[in-house]
Parts: C-alpha cells; structure tokens; sequence
C-alpha cells in the first residue's frame, strides 16, 4: 500500500490511537493553539511542537548555560544542553514502555528549561533578588515560548511546563508527569557523575542507604529508576488515580540522594564563593542596562516596562555571554582603534 503525503499525519493518529493507553494524550484530540493553524500533512501538532522547540533560539542558547559547573572548560561536563537531552530521552524510553504520547513527552522535556538564566540556579537566585518581578526558570520558560519566541505551542505542552512550575495546573497530563519525575533522576545522575569527575566526590562517599537500594554504579542507579517508576506506574495507571510514581523505597533513596547532594555538592562552601562573583556580575549588568536600555536587543517586546525587558535580556543570555558583556561594559577597556558592536550578532534574544 502506498501512501500520499496528504496522508502521512492521518495514519501517524490512527497509529496512536490504536497503540496508545487509553490515558494518553493524543495528538488529534489536541485541545490547540492560541492562534489557530492549519494542520502540517507529515507530522502530527506535537512532532510540530517539538520541532518548534529544537529551533528556537533559546534552545541553542542552552550550550552554553550552566548544569551545575559555571562555564566548564572540560568538554565532558554537562551544560544545560546535554542536561536537556538526557531528560528527554529518560522521558521518551518511560512513556514509550508506558504507551503514552512519546512526542509530547519528548516537547515538554526540550522545553522543559529553555528559561533557565546564565549560571544556573545561583543566577536564578539572584535575578529574583534583583527584580521587582522576581524570577523563577519555568515561569520565564513559559515566556520564552508564549511571547519572546512565541512559538505558538499546543495546551498540551504548555499545560506540561506549567506543570513544573509552584502553580501546577489541576490537571496534568501523565506525560508531563513523567519529564517533572525523570528531570529530577536524571540532574541526581549526571550531577554525581560530574562531581566525581571533578574530583569533589567518590561513588562511595553516597550514604549507605542510597547505594544499597538504588546501586552500587551510576548506571545500576539509574537504571533501578526507571525501571521502578514503569513498574510502579504501570499499576497505578490501572488503578482509579492514574499517576506517574515510584514506588516509596525509591522514592525515599532519592529524595535522601538529592538532600546529600545539596548538602556535600550544591551547596559545598567552595561553590557559595562563586555565588558572590555571580551576584556581582549580575547586579552590576542589570544597573547598566537599566542605565542604557539602547544597549539591549531591540527584538525585546518595546511596550514593556524597561524592567521587565532588562529582566528578560540577562536571563537569556549564556554565562559567555553574560562574563563578556561584563568585560566589555564594566571593566576599564584599553584604547581601541575599533569599536566592536556586539549586538550586532544574535547571542541573545
Ligand atoms: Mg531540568
């Protein structure tokens, strides 16, 4: 049987439902976009979404924002990029064995921290500090893609981002359940790996409890992981509260796996020192931009008041990025022959 391209989209939807659980979401059942479209004939509104996701420019930005170490010089370390990836293909093998929708799973996770500032949570820490609107990484997600980018995304996946937020929509789909859980198993796991890289940590320093119930390896913990949250969800998916879970034992491991790590790593005094740095910088780009709004990118939404486009400036820029404008903008210059317009390029939004 041949198939015409007018087709393809059709038959992907006749493929869902037949192969979904009956509690996916499906993408014909889509409850839409703000601005309505036409449909595409080959994908169906959530391969769309994605696609509309990889593109965007905050998604490339994400290379070069910080996972946990600022601005790693080693080429092993993750960024927020590789973070990224490595929830949305955790997210994509659980709703896959679970028969959920993969395409929206693998949206929400490509999302899922396109807004997040340079240096991670410590930058996130301070611009909330610095701004009369304070500052959370998903609700500046959700204005990346509703109004910077303005990528039109379907309910679905921004349903599924506002899952992550404090604000939690009342319903939630069990794919978005599943990138809230595997993000958080998959920053403990590659976040041990990358301290031990570091030197800061050995496997074994783990507490006792941790490495006997979720592994010895990082691979035999991530792995018990996700196995459990299958299992588990399998379960309850057939009960009358369908839940994307883990079952308590792991859960408990995790949960002391993720304190140890903020004790021993997160907030290990070494890295409060860059918090300082951090703050300085970034206090000292918000004054000067506050001073010369003509330096921030003209793409900002002009009608908005110059905090909220101050804000939205230096929370997309990569940590290059924002330890360059510092240099160039805030540090004494030795004489220059030629000036050098960095906003000409487009490193930030
Ligand atoms: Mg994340």
């Amino acid at each position: 049987m041949t198939f015409g391209v007018m087709d393809i989209r059709q038959s992907t939807e006749a493929m869902e439902d037949q192969w979904l659980n009956s509690l996916a979401a499906r993408s014909a059942q889509s409850a839409g976009r703000v601005k309505p479209e036409t449909h595409c004939h080959i994908r169906t509104a959530f391969q769309r979404d994605r696609d509309r996701i990889l593109h965007s420019k905050a998604f490339r930005r994400l290379k070069h924002k910080t996972q946990m170490f600022i601005a790693p010089t080693g080429d092993h370390y993750r960024t927020r990029l590789t973070h990224t990836l490595e929830v949305s293909q955790v997210s994509r093998t659980i709703a896959r064995a679970l028969r959920l929708n993969e395409d929206l799973t693998e949206s929400i996770a490509l999302a899922h921290d396109l807004g997040h500032p340079p240096f991670g949570h410590t930058g996130e820490y301070i611009l909330n500090e610095l701004s009369p609107f304070g500052y959370h990484h998903q609700q500046q997600g959700l204005r990346v893609v509703t109004v910077l980018e303005n990528l039109n995304l379907t309910r679905e996946v921004l349903d599924g981002m506002e899952g992550l937020t404090e604000e939690k929509p009342q319903f939630l789909t069990l794919e978005a359940q599943i990138v809230d859980i595997a993000d958080r198993m998959t920053y403990l796991h590659h976040d041990v790996e990358d301290a031990r890289r570091a030197g800061i940590m050995r496997d074994e320093d783990l507490p006792q409890n941790v490495l006997g119930i979720l592994g010895q390896t990082r691979q035999e913990r991530l792995d018990r992981m996700v196995m459990d949250l299958v299992r588990t969800s399998l379960t309850t998916m057939e009960s009358d509260q369908p839940l994307i879970a883990l079952s308590p034992p792991i859960w408990d491991a995790m949960m002391t796996l993720r304190q140890w790590m903020f004790d021993h790593i997160y907030l290990a005094p070494q890295r409060m020192e860059q918090t300082d740095n951090v703050r300085r910088m970034l206090s000292a780009l918000y004054k000067f931009y506050f001073k010369h709004p003509e330096a921030l990118s003209e793409n900002l939404p002009q009608d908005d008041p110059l905090e909220r486009r101050v804000l939205d400036y230096i929370s997309g820029m990569t940590d290059r990025f924002a330890i360059e404008a510092y240099q160039n903008f805030l540090l004494p210059q030795a004489y220059r022959a030629f000036s050098v317009n960095m906003f000409s390029g487009e490193l930030s939004p």
